[in-house]
């Protein structure tokens, strides 16, 4: 990592690789193809020396990223691509094989849950469990147990995982730990520091920030022995041993499968990653505030928000992410409060899924992103018919406040007493 912060590291990655006229951002490269003078120089970078060859295993552009995320993640190497969801297709479905035994947390975003059923279909088998019950996860694994995998504070319902834990059991068993980083970010977490072998993130969402680009990434921390795990093709036994899982990966996930990110999105999300921080910074104070405000608001039934002293893992996440707590609230409204009804009357808040956006939006979660799952399994990963998922963005907190107040008022809420002793 540099001798540098964050910030100031994020900033100056681009022209501290010597940029052409001393361009302080790396240029957008649209070119498919790379040709070389040497033929022999051109054999030897297909054979893996660092260089381009085609795009759709990467650019100068998605390099450059790659590099930077590589940096916030204290990792060795990232690979980046198209979106966060064909990062974990690409990293499931190349890390692991029929048979072979995968454990995840049972919180999690949606599609990585439908990703699963997918697994499934090909023989990989897969075991739910409740992250925050390290006794639920030890007894889960078996002789074919390969990885664990969990997010860090879960959306809608924001349970946080027990990280640190969850490493401590995969570097006694010796799996592959993979931590979905995308809701806390390299700003507030780095998986790294409880052992995580991979890291995931969707570009997305907190990184990219502004909702104009798609993308994903996996940065590999170095911790783990790729040596030791059976799945990893002969051929890319070469070199040290830490860096063979990303090789197959970024082979046989992103050159064979070709979820390659583009030039011109790499460069919006490396743009908007330099404010990152700042926007972390924002986010997590607006969100703390609105959870504050909606807690024992008497037209609100439940607020899950960790950055609250009742959330079941507050201390926990407190530890964890330095008391802050990301963007993501989970809101229950009274009886009687019609969600949809309620959500119409938003005027500063935009009805929209995604999160990590500079704006706030919000969506009924049960009829919308985890409608295809059906009752039962909602039930399971405790998400209400009138749940609402809130993430938080930047705007100014008196106009995010007032919206929320001024639509509970209108459907006929009563108001919260003022100074009314937050539970
Ligand atoms: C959005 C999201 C993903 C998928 O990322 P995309 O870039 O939308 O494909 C995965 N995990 C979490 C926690 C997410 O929020």
């Amino acid at each position: 990592m540099s001798k540098h912060g964050f910030t100031t590291t994020i900033l100056h990655a681009d022209r501290r690789l010597n940029v052409e006229h001393g361009a302080v951002h790396k240029p957008i490269h649209t070119s498919s193809q790379y040709g070389y003078s040497d033929a022999r120089e051109l054999a030897a970078v297909f054979q893996g020396k660092a260089g381009f060859s085609y795009a759709r295993q990467g650019t100068p552009t998605t390099d450059a990223l790659e590099k930077k995320i590589t940096g916030m993640e204290g990792g060795i190497a990232s690979i980046s691509f198209a979106t966060g969801m064909a990062a974990l297709s690409a990293l499931f479905t190349t890390l692991l094989r029929a048979g072979d035994h995968l454990i995840s947390s049972q919180f999690i975003f949606g599609n990585t849950n439908s990703l699963f059923g997918t697994l499934q279909l090909l023989g990989i088998e897969v075991t739910l469990v409740d992250p925050t019950d390290l006794a639920a996860v030890s007894a889960a694994i078996r002789p074919g147990t390969r990885m664990i995998f969990t997010e860090t504070i879960a959306n809608p319902g924001t349970q946080v995982a027990d990280l640190e834990g969850l490493g401590e059991i995969c570097r006694t068993h010796g799996l592959v730990y993979v931590v979905d980083n995308t809701v806390t970010s390299p700003c507030l977490f780095l998986p790294r520091a409880v052992g995580a072998t991979l890291v995931m993130n969707s570009l997305s969402k907190h990184i990219g920030g502004h909702a104009h680009a798609l993308g994903g990434s996996l940065t590999d921390t170095g911790l783990f022995d790729w040596s030791s795990y059976p799945n990893i093709l002969d051929i890319y036994k070469k070199g040290a041993p830490a860096s063979w899982g990303l090789t197959q990966i970024k082979k046989k996930g992103l050159r064979d499968m070709g979820a390659t990110l583009s030039a011109d999105a790499a460069h919006r999300i490396a743009v908007g990653a330099e404010t990152l921080a700042l926007r972390m910074d924002k986010i997590c104070s607006n969100a703390m505030a609105l959870a504050t405000f909606l807690d024992g608001h008497p037209g609100v039934a439940r607020v899950s928000y960790p950055g609250l002293a009742a959330h079941p893992q507050h201390a926990l996440a407190r530890r964890l992410f330095a008391g802050r707590y990301s963007m993501l609230l989970g809101v229950e409204l009274a009886d009687g409060i019609d969600c949809f009804d309620f959500l119409n009357k938003l005027e500063v808040v935009v009805l929209a899924t995604h999160v990590g956006d500079t704006r706030t939006l919000a969506l009924p979660a049960a009829h919308t992103i985890y409608y295809e799952m059906g009752p039962e399994l909602r039930a399971q990963m405790g998400i209400a018919d009138s749940l609402i998922r809130v993430s938080v963005g930047i705007e100014d907190e008196a106009d995010l406040i007032g919206d929320f107040d001024r639509a509970l008022r209108e459907c006929g809420a009563a108001q919260k007493p003022d100074g009314a002793e937050v539970k």
